[in-house]
């Protein structure tokens, strides 16, 4: 069977240990079973994106001994794909207009009596369209929308099918997908057009990943991407969600965890063999 599998980071930072984690498992997947790594950059969120952190991602992959092939898939540069894949999905009656700003969002959930919590995208949202009326009201005025996905019409599309959602989680089996958790997803973002959800689906499909290795933090997000899978009548890969690194005091890496970005940690005189080593991937 081909294999192929990717690996997406997102340009908000530089790439940490947890991303060099990430990044060698997918590799390392890849070379075993002599298939092929793609690197995807999305960068869809012009508003968090910096090109100094694009430009590091390539540099810092390189330092540390991978390889992938080429051209890289920048997703800034396919918005119009997304775009129509969103389209798609509206005419099938399956997204509404989410006039709401997010603390409006927040108050709404939490005025109700048995709220549902918080989802994998934060907030579980299952609010529904505004009568028509008072919609075109608002777009009358220019006020913007993001579109969400309705999980009611979701439902209603898929009939029977819906209860046989399920992806395989390797070494694991299959699994039951539960889109319901995250209630009524934004698909397109008030500000960006679009939103990481969709343009996700879209090009592992586009792209024919079989295996998406990613960490158990996309685990939650696994469930809506199988439910667009559907919608879609997109093929489903088969997923491995790697354990989530963490440091020596427990808490798992992020952005915001300066010192232990790929390039402080060469900087200071770490190599790429030690690295490598320390994140269990010693003999190239
Ligand atoms: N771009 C996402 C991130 O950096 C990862 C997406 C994915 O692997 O599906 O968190």
């Amino acid at each position: 069977m081909a294999f192929v599998t990717r690996f997406a980071p997102s340009p908000t930072g530089y790439l940490h240990k947890g991303h060099a984690f990430s990044a060698l498992t997918a590799w390392r997947a890849a070379r075993e079973a002599e298939g092929r790594l793609l690197l995807r950059i999305e960068d869809i969120d012009a508003t968090r994106c910096r090109p100094e952190f694009d430009a590091a991602i390539e540099e810092d992959l390189t330092w540390l001994g991978l390889n992938w092939e080429t051209p890289v898939r920048r997703q800034s540069e396919h918005l119009a794909d997304y775009q129509a894949a969103l389209e798609r999905l509206r005419d099938l009656g399956l997204l509404y207009r989410c006039f709401r700003t997010r603390k409006e969002v927040l108050d709404e959930i939490g005025r109700a009596p048995h709220h549902p919590g918080e989802g994998p995208d934060g907030a579980v949202f299952t609010g529904g369209p505004l009568p028509l009326a008072e919609e075109q009201v608002l777009l009358d005025r220019g006020k913007p929308f993001a579109w969400r996905l309705s999980l009611a019409a979701a439902r209603r599309r898929l009939g029977a099918a819906w209860d046989r959602l399920r992806f395989t989680e390797v070494g694991q089996g299959e699994v039951q997908a539960r889109p319901e958790s995250a209630g009524d997803v934004v698909l397109a973002r008030k500000d960006v057009g679009v939103a990481y959800h969709l343009a996700v689906v879209f090009d592992d499909a586009l792209q024919g990943v079989t295996h998406v290795i990613r960490g158990l933090d996309l685990y939650e997000a696994t469930h809506i991407q199988r439910l667009l899978q559907a919608l879609l009548d997109l093929p489903t890969p088969l997923y491995r969600h790697h354990a989530l690194l963490t440091g020596p005091d427990g808490r798992r890496f992020a952005k915001r965890d300066h010192s232990q970005t790929l390039r402080e940690l060469r900087d200071s005189g770490v190599t790429a063999e030690q690295l490598r080593a320390d994140l269990g991937f010693g003999a190239r």
